[in-house]
């Protein structure tokens, strides 16, 4: 029996990076998976039959788009719906644009806060009435480093992550005695498919080595000059489904090697 098994998670944000490996460390421990997220159809049915095939639970996907509130909503009643619960509810699809504020797209500030921080809000206000009627749930939010401190040029990424902080806390208060608990992790930068992309050209641009990209320029500001990996962030997210987690609630949980310490 694992952690979760015969419970039902749903994993916004999980055709790709960080959701991708939450949704498989969930299947691991006996989860049935709601997938979420954007891609070509045929690589998004090959992610949903590997869970299946490698874990020997379900999965579905939903193709519920994080700006429309109606589609979350939609996200959750399919959980229900095809396996009876929605248990774990995670938090994760998110974007991201640099850009100085005065030039910022409204566009993007818009969509920066719709998906990385309003449908996290949607996402709970869906699943909590079945989690309260269960009397057990878990919601857990990807945030980042930047729930904590700023960077420049990211004023649509950082105010949506300091929201998620602060919506992590205000949700865990609320539920705390149903048996519900609340928290965030935030990563610091985490080896994903999007980052891995981003080396080459830097390279190029900067006339540096690999090495020297990720230390003095992706790497900069994490102290242990490696990058957080998917599985670390995703293992954390099972412990905090476990009942040994029960009392961790309202959390900000930081995996940022030493980032946020500085
Ligand atoms: P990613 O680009 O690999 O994955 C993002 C996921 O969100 C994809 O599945 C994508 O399809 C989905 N998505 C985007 N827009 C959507 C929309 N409108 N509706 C539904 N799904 C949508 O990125 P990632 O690095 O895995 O990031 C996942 C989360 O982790 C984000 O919230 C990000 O802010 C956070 N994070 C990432 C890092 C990092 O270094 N990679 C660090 C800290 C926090």
């Amino acid at each position: 029996m694992g952690t979760l098994t015969g419970k039902t998670a749903v994993v916004t944000g999980s055709t790709s990076g960080i959701g991708l490996a939450y949704a498989r460390a969930m299947a691991k421990a006996g989860a049935n998976i709601v997938l979420n997220g954007m891609g070509k159809p045929e690589d998004i049915e090959k992610e949903r039959a590997a869970i299946e095939a490698d874990f020997k639970v379900k999965a579905v996907h939903s193709p519920a788009d994080m700006t429309k509130p109606a589609e979350i909503a939609a996200m959750v009643a399919l959980g229900e719906t095809t396996f009876g619960s929605v248990d774990v509810l995670v938090n994760n699809a998110g974007i991201q644009y640099v850009a100085p504020v005065e030039e910022f797209p409204i566009e993007k500030w818009d969509a920066i806060i719709a998906i990385n921080l309003s449908s996290a809000f949607h996402g709970i206000r869906a699943a909590v009435p079945g989690m309260k009627k269960r009397g057990w749930g878990r919601i857990i939010n990807t945030a980042s480093a930047h729930s904590l401190v700023a960077s420049p040029f990211k004023s649509a990424y950082v105010s949506a992550k300091h929201g998620i902080a602060g919506l992590t806390k205000t949700v865990a208060l609320e539920v705390a005695t149903h048996k519900i608990t609340c928290n965030c992790i935030s990563p610091g930068y985490v080896w994903t498919p999007l980052v891995e992309k981003q080396i080459p050209d830097t390279m190029k641009t900067r006339n540096m080595t690999k090495e020297q990209v990720i230390n003095d320029v992706m790497l900069d500001a994490q102290p242990t000059k490696q990058f957080v990996t998917v599985e670390q962030v995703a293992a954390l997210a099972v412990f905090l489904c476990s009942d040994d987690a029960s009392q961790i609630t309202g959390a900000n949980l930081s995996m940022d090697g030493g980032w946020t310490a500085a």
